[in-house]
C-alpha cells in the first residue's frame, strides 16, 4: 500500500475532495463568458468572506505576492512605513518595505509577543508615516494579534493600514468594513481550502486615493490595471484558472458552512490540540487561549529533537507537520488547524506524536492526548 499523507500544517492546507475534482476540470480560456462567470462569482464570494464591500483583487501568485502589490501602490521611494513585527512575517514585510527603499520604521516585540495599540499610536505619531504594515496572525508563533485595535490606532492618526491576513482569513474574524480596515491580503492554501498559486487584497476607497499619489514602480503589481480588468470579468494576465475555479468550489463550501460556523470550530479545534498537548505533559509555545484558533505551537520535552520527530513523522507514517524557526528550532513544532480541518486530524497528529516520543524514549501516558482533545472537543461543540 502506498503510504497515505497527512497534511497538518498551518499552509498549505487539505484541500476539500469537491475542490480538488473542481481543479480537474478541463482548461477554460481567462477571456471567455465560461471564466468570466466563474470569475465573477469567486470575487463576489471573496468580498463576503473578506466582509467588505471594497474591491478584492485577484493575483496569481503566493501571498507574499498580494503583499507587495501593497507597498508598490502605496508607497514612494524614501518614504517612512511602519511595520510591526512579532515574528517571522512581520520581520519579513520590514525586508520587503526595505527592498523597495522605503524607510522602514520598525516596531518590533519578541516573538511570541501581542503588538500593542499604544505603541501602534505612538510609533505613528513620532514617524510621521501615512501607511502601516500589519500581521493578524503571526504563523510563526500561533499568536493572533488584536487587529481590531491596531487598525483603530492607524485610523485615528489618518494611516492606512495594511493587514497580512495570510492565515487568519476564513478561521478567525475580521472584519474589514467594520473594523475600517485599509487593504487585506491573503493566499488561497490556509483557510481559504485551495492549493497554493492565488493571492488577494481588499482595497478601501482611501487606499485607492493613495495608490494614485504613490511612485513606487508597479507593473505585474498595478492595482488599477487590475481593477480595470476586473471589471470586465478578468486580469490583465493569464491568471490560474483552475485553480480559480477551485477557488470558487472552496468559496462556496465555506459561505455553505457559515463564516460564524467555521470561526467557532476552528476555535473549538484550538482547545482540543491544546488540551492534548497538555494532557501529554508537553509545553505549549503558542498562546493558551481562543485567540490561538489558526495553530498550536509545542515544545518537545527537554532532549528531543524536534526536527527528528518531525522527519520521523512524515517519513513513518505520512504526517507532515510544521517546525520552528530560529533558536527554538530544536524544540518547536506546530500543528495547523486552519481550513478543511476536523477533530480527527488532531487526534491523528497527537497520536502521531505519542507514537513517536515513546519511540524517542520519553514518558508518555498512552492514548491520553487523544481522550483529552476528544473532551475539550465535545465541550466545545
Ligand atoms: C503563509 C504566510 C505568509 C506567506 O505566504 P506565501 O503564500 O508563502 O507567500 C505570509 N504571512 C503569513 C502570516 C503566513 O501565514
Amino acid at each position: 500500500m502506498s503510504q497515505k499523507r497527512y497534511l497538518l500544517t498551518p499552509g498549505p492546507t487539505p484541500v476539500p475532495p469537491e475542490v480538488l475534482a473542481a481543479m480537474a476540470e478541463p482548461v477554460i480560456h481567462h477571456r471567455s463568458p465560461d471564466f468570466k462567470d466563474v470569475f465573477n462569482g469567486a470575487v463576489e464570494r471573496l468580498q463576503q468572506v473578506f466582509r467588505t464591500r471594497n474591491d478584492v483583487l485577484v493575483f496569481t501568485s503566493s501571498g507574499t505576492g498580494a503583499f507587495e502589490s501593497s507597498v508598490v501602490n502605496l508607497l514612494s521611494p524614501g518614504e517612512p512605513v511602519v511595520v510591526v513585527s512579532h515574528g517571522e512575517f512581520g520581520t519579513r514585510w520590514q525586508k520587503l518595505a526595505a527592498a523597495f527603499g522605503c524607510e522602514v520604521v520598525a516596531l518590533d516585540y519578541a516573538w511570541g509577543a501581542q503588538p500593542r495599540a499604544e505603541d501602534v499610536a505612538r510609533v505613528l505619531s513620532e514617524s510621521g508615516a501615512r501607511v502601516a504594515l500589519l500581521v493578524h496572525s503571526e504563523t510563526s508563533t500561533g499568536v493572533v494579534s488584536d487587529i481590531r485595535s491596531l487598525v483603530e490606532a492607524c485610523n485615528d492618526a489618518g494611516v492606512i493600514s495594511v493587514v497580512d491576513a495570510i492565515s487568519s482569513l476564513g478561521a478567525v474574524p475580521l472584519e474589514t468594513d467594520d473594523w475600517g480596515v485599509d487593504v487585506v491580503v491573503t493566499g488561497s492554501q490556509k483557510a481559504l481550502m485551495t492549493p497554493p498559486g492565488l493571492a488577494f487584497a481588499s482595497i478601501s476607497e482611501r487606499a485607492w486615493a493613495r495608490s494614485q499619489e504613490a511612485t513606487l514602480p508597479r507593473f505585474y503589481w498595478d492595482w488599477a490595471n487590475a481593477r480595470k480588468n476586473q471589471a470586465k470579468g478578468s486580469t490583465p494576465f493569464t491568471p490560474a484558472t483552475s485553480l480559480v475555479v477551485a477557488l470558487n468550489a472552496a468559496l462556496e463550501l465555506i459561505l455553505a458552512e457559515g463564516l460564524e460556523s467555521a470561526h467557532a470550530r476552528h476555535v473549538a479545534l484550538g482547545r482540543a490540540c491544546r488540551a492534548g498537548a497538555k494532557a501529554m505533559g508537553l509545553e505549549l509555545y503558542s498562546p493558551d487561549n481562543d485567540g490561538a484558533a489558526v495553530l498550536t505551537g509545542i515544545l518537545t520535552p527537554e532532549g528531543i529533537d524536534a526536527v527528528a520527530l518531525r522527519l520521523a513523522l512524515r517519513d513513518r507514517y505520512g504526517i507532515t507537520i510544521a517546525g520552528g524557526h530560529g533558536d527554538i528550532a530544536g524544540r518547536l513544532f506546530r500543528i495547523g488547524h486552519i481550513g478543511y480541518v476536523d477533530i480527527f486530524d488532531i487526534t491523528t497528529a497527537l497520536g502521531a506524536v505519542e507514537l513517536q516520543l515513546v519511540e524517542m524514549g520519553t514518558t508518555v501516558q498512552r492514548g491520553a492526548g487523544g481522550a483529552a482533545a476528544l473532551a475539550a472537543y465535545a465541550a466545545a461543540v
